[in-house]
């Protein structure tokens, strides 16, 4: 059997920031992806990574602060996340994004979207970042990638300590030892039926997006020797996606963090539109059959954001799959809702975001704490059809500040780490958009410097 010093399960964001981090620092190491391809649910994903304090902020006049992005990620997770998770992310962050970049992963632009108190959604293009990571790792001789190799357990040695790997590779078993560590980057479990049903059967009906491989084959080899599991009662879908998007396109828009409004099949509004939208999700679950619109005027239209992963409204048109209408009236037929309950329903809304009260749902931002709502009165109306998708499941493995995977007493189990969406205890009750991306790099980094400390140290 071959000895590494660290074995890596999984090639996504997570996997492979740690790839890159303990190749440079000289590892021998080994990574195993279950797929033919690198990239799991990262590169499906709309690419925002939450940091503070950046450059791209200063550039574009943005004060920000570690401080604000801790209480955002608290005030988000309903504080029931695990304060210290996030303080080492409040920490590491900023390192992160400079490695990231120093490593050619490009930045594009800067939005607020879900939680952000000003605008800290840093874009990447998530291909060009697995892209630019895996041509980094090739000039690495001593780390070696293994594609179509699925790990299938782990083994304890006599000592108690996790430190080998059974795995397959193009269908044929082998095993390998690692020395210093093995690190869980294997995603989440969003494809899969049976650990969905079993830990969030109130999702049943939504779209399933994720990676293919990411059926928590980390979590099931975790739990074998002792893991405890964070955050599952929290499981929610996220809104905003049309429902054709489990297919081909991945159609996705959040016109209600630019203004748009949320009405049900009766013409209501159901729920405070800035929330974050994995809890909009589960407000439209609430609504009659499940179906739900998105609505806004020429004012939010205006706001489109060319070519961004979320806010490109004008690609949704472009796509024909928006309703678009000069009149309320039209619209209101167009989507097949009560004339006279949409009009109530606009009405009171504008009178209320224009008084600075909404009186139902007490709207008073665009998205958490930042941006003004506008009245939806400036024809053309546009309405889109949105559901829920179950795409990421922010939920996990319990780890503690180093990356180590611990038991129910909050034990490290020896040889043992964990980074990315494998890990529960970061969100806690609500996600803050780009926080999921961020902590693969954070915590992939840390589990690396971690297991190579943890060894050098005895
Ligand atoms: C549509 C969509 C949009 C999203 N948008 C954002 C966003 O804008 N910002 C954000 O922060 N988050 C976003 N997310 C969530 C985010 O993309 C994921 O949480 C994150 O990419 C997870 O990275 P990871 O490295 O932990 O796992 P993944 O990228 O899923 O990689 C895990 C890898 O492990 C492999 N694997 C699984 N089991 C095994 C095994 N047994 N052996 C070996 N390999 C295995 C998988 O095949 C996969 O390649 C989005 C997700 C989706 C689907």
């Amino acid at each position: 059997m071959e000895t590494f010093d660290l074995i890596i399960l999984g090639g996504g964001l997570a996997g492979m920031c740690a790839a890159v981090e303990a190749g440079e620092a000289g590892a021998h190491v080994l990574l195993l992806e279950k797929q033919d391809e690198l990239g799991g649910s990262t590169v499906l994903s709309s690419g925002y990574m939450a940091f503070a304090g950046t450059n791209m902020q200063d550039m574009a006049g943005i004060t920000d602060s570690i401080e604000s992005l801790i209480d955002d990620m608290i005030e988000v997770g309903g504080g029931v996340n695990d304060q210290a998770l996030i303080a080492a992310y409040g920490q590491r962050q900023l390192e992160s994004f400079t490695w990231l970049v120093q490593h050619g992963v490009e930045f594009r632009s800067l939005e607020a979207v879900s939680g952000h108190s000003v605008p800290r959604g840093h874009i990447i293009d998530p291909h060009q970042a697995i892209q630019t990571l895996y041509r980094r790792v090739k000039q690495l001789p001593n780390v070696e990638i293994l594609l179509n190799a699925p790990a299938k357990r782990l083994l304890k040695n006599q000592d108690g300590r996790v430190d080998r790997v059974l795995y397959e590779v193009d269908g044929t078993e082998a095993s390998a030892h690692a020395s210093k560590g093995i690190i869980i980057a294997s995603g989440g479990f969003a494809k899969s039926e049976e650990l969905l049903a079993q830990f969030a059967p109130q999702l049943k009906g939504a779209l399933r997006i994720g990676g293919r491989g990411n059926h928590g084959d980390g979590i099931r080899m975790a739990c074998e020797h002792g893991a405890w599991l964070m955050d599952l009662p929290y499981l929610n879908g996220t809104y905003g996606f049309h429902p054709t998007a489990a297919g081909p396109v991945k159609s996705q828009g959040l016109a209600f963090y630019k203004g748009a409004i949320m009405v049900n099949q009766l013409g209501k509004r159901f729920v405070n539109e800035s929330i974050s939208y994995k809890l909009l999700g589960k407000a439209a679950f609430e609504q009659p059959d499940c179906v739900t619109f998105q609505v806004w005027d020429q004012t939010v239209m205006n706001k489109s954001v060319h070519d961004d992963p979320l806010y490109d409204l004008e690609l949704l048109k472009r796509r024909r799959l928006l309703y678009q209408a000069d009149t309320l009236e039209d619209l209101a037929d167009c989507i097949d809702v009560p004339l006279e309950v949409l009009e109530e329903t606009i009405s009171r809304y504008n009178q209320g975001i224009q008084n600075g009260e909404d009186p139902d749902f007490g709207r008073k931002s665009l998205t958490h704490n930042y941006g003004n709502p506008t009245p939806i009165e400036k024809a053309p109306f546009y309405a889109f059809e949105s559901t829920v998708a179950m795409l990421a499941t922010y939920a996990g493995v319990s780890v503690n500040t180093k990356a180590q995977v611990v038991n129910p007493f909050g034990e490290p189990i020896l040889g043992l780490f964990a980074a990315g969406e494998v890990t529960g205890g970061f969100h806690g009750a609500g996600y803050m958009t780009g926080s999921s991306l961020g902590k693969c790099a954070v915590f992939g980094q840390i589990a690396v410097q971690e297991a190579l400390k943890e060894v050098t140290l005895k």
